[in-house]
């Protein structure tokens, strides 16, 4: 185990707070030292959300298939 990457990685994670400056976790909505709000790059999709995506695409790559299926029989 590299310890050195492993802290990298961390930092990757670290934005600084608009409103105290400090170091913060990027996915966080609520700033821990002044409780001022940020806006994460990435929110944390809600499972419903991504099982209603993988649903859609699911169909979509379903109907290209049956269409190339299609074109080869013509
Ligand atoms: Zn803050």
């Amino acid at each position: 185990m590299n310890k050195k990457k492993s802290k990298t990685r961390y930092e990757k994670h670290l934005v600084q707070c608009p409103h105290c400056k400090r170091d913060v976790l990027d996915h966080m909505t609520q700033c821990p030292f002044c409780e001022g709000e940020l806006h994460p790059k990435y929110t944390s999709l809600d499972p419903k959300k991504i099982k209603k995506i993988r649903g859609v695409l699911t169909i979509v790559f379903i109907a290209i298939a049956l269409m190339i299926l299609i074109a080869r029989f013509n």
